[in-house]
């Protein structure tokens, strides 16, 4: 029997989530069972692959690396999941909307925050473009569930799974779905 595919990707956000994600210990093993983990942080993947079935998305589209990002784990998976606060309102991440643009947030944060040495990095290879605004993931691309919280604890991620898990993938396809 073919294993679903599962990925989990972190955009603009502080990794919380994928933390929470690794406090369900044991039951990580009785996962590892059930699914092939294709494409993460915590596994040595370059290129976002074909044919994910499920894809848990922790943190808000914040730089242009984001945004090309999540448009190819879209095209490429069939349930996505918003996993946590960041990823469905854009929560602490998106705080730095209220600072305004891009240039006023670099700004802020690299001239007038910096004790020494003031300056605005220029390089985009080293340090991505940031969007003018911080979007949630909903706002980009289609969501098909959501699993909001900051982080979203153990118990529920692990819920969030097993129905997934039971009810199977191509049946969730175009639904919407709030978990807690
Ligand atoms: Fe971190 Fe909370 Fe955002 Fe998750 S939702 S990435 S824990 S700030």
């Amino acid at each position: 029997m073919n294993k679903l595919k599962l990925a989990t990707v972190w955009l603009g956000s502080c990794s919380g989530c994928h933390m929470s994600f690794l406090d369900l210990d044991e039951w990580l093993f009785e996962l590892a069972a059930r699914v092939d983990l294709v494409y993460s942080p915590f596994a040595d993947v370059k290129e976002y692959p074909e044919g994910v079935d499920l894809v848990l998305v922790e943190g808000a589209v914040a730089n242009e690396d984001n945004l090309e990002l999540i448009k190819s784990v879209r095209d490429r998976s069939k349930i996505l999941v918003s996993f946590g606060d960041c990823a469905v309102t854009g929560n602490v991440t998106a705080m730095r909307n209220l600072v305004g643009d891009t240039e006023s947030v670099l700004q802020r944060c690299y001239q007038e925050a910096a004790d020494i040495q003031n300056q605005i990095p220029h390089e985009p290879e080293i340090v991505p473009t940031l969007l003018d605004q911080v979007q949630p993931v909903h706002t980009v691309v289609t969501v098909d569930l959501y699993l909001p919280g900051c982080p979203p604890d153990a118990q529920r991620i692990r819920e969030a799974l097993e129905s997934l898990l039971a009810v199977g993938i191509p049946k969730l396809t175009g639904e919407q779905i709030r978990f807690g």
